[in-house]
């Protein structure tokens, strides 16, 4: 239908004027902000699995917090236009993940918790557990992947008291006593930073934490799998319930498109970037051969999907969103 049909056949109904008021007939819809508590439930074998989001943290300059030392920041720039991404920041989401065993819930990382130390728009995994159903008392275990802020900090809120009260924790040994070491207080920042805040979240807790060695199993169907390079002592979890399995990635990629496309490309936390590299590749080659689903930690939310190899490296393809 043409617009010229279109009018004339509202002229004839006689409500033409009635569709389009006046400007400033009404006022206008209140635009609120603010954004849902994100959660999101899927089922592994026998598993109850629900992602929770902590929010987002917005990195910047892409460039050189991805390829420094090694990309050009064209290239970079490059990299985040084909795909259609912000050039001048890095939107990161924050994607811990609740499991029930069954037996236990437990949380892999805990988000970056009161202190807005990647700036605005974190901290919102209490609000996300509780619109989920989930009760932060009611967890039984945080595993971490690794003992950075964004992973190990929402274990604590602003008066310093814990967020899972009833929980105990579990972590690689390397990198409690890395990141607990008061040597590297004499570290510039971030380090600096990252390891007093550290000191005050884990050391009050040493008590109820459980050192990880090699490969540990957290708890049935859920294996620490050794993944150094971001951090010392970071691990990667394999989940696997009844033949279906999950690779919770944590930071061994850190972007669903610059770390994947150019797996070579340092990112500016890693803590030994050669060995990260070579963590991610090794990895994220295991992934895509095995057809093994993963959750990246900093992916698009929710985070779900699997990965192939493309070009020099590797992609990211996310699973559809599925209700129940
Ligand atoms: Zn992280």
């Amino acid at each position: 239908m043409t617009i010229t049909r279109r009018a004339s056949l509202a002229a004839t109904l006689g409500f033409g004027a009635a569709l389009l008021p006046p400007p400033g007939a009404h006022a206008a819809a209140p635009q609120r902000g603010g954004q849902v508590a994100g959660w999101y439930r899927f089922r592994l074998g026998a598993f109850e699995c629900t992602v929770v989001s902590d929010g987002a943290i917005n990195l910047a300059p892409p460039f050189p917090t991805f390829g420094g030392g090694v990309a050009t920041e064209a290239a970079v720039t490059a990299a985040l236009r084909r795909a259609f991404l912000p050039e001048d920041r890095l939107p990161t989401a924050i994607n811990a993940l609740v499991v029930n065993t069954g037996a236990q819930l437990i949380l892999l990382d805990a988000g970056v918790g009161a202190q807005p130390v990647f700036g605005p728009g974190t901290g919102q995994l209490p609000a996300s557990l509780r619109a989920a159903g989930i009760d932060p008392a009611e967890v039984d275990l945080v595993a971490f992947t690794h003992a950075h802020p964004d992973h190990a900090w929402g274990i604590a809120d602003a008066a310093g008291d814990s967020v899972f009260p009833n929980a105990r924790y579990a972590m690689s040994s390397t990198d409690f006593d890395t990141w607990t070491n008061e040597a590297l207080l004499a570290q510039p920042e971030p380090i600096r930073g990252f390891v007093q805040g550290t000191r005050a979240v884990l050391l009050p807790r040493r008590d109820r934490f459980a050192m990880l060695g090699v490969n540990a199993e957290v708890a049935p169907g859920i294996r620490a799998v050794p993944t150094p390079g971001h951090t010392p002592g970071h691990v990667s979890y394999l989940l696997e319930s009844e033949g279906a399995r999950l690779l919770v990635l944590g930071d061994v990629a850190n972007h669903a498109v610059l770390a994947l496309a150019r797996p070579d490309w340092p990112f500016v936390f890693d803590s030994d970037p050669g060995q990260a590299v070579a963590t991610r590749r090794r990895t994220l080659d295991m992934a895509a051969t095995d057809r093994l689903p993963v959750l990246g930690y900093h992916f698009p939310w929710p985070g779900l999907g699997h990965i192939e190899a493309a070009g020099q490296g590797f992609a990211f393809i996310p699973t559809p969103w599925q209700w129940g």
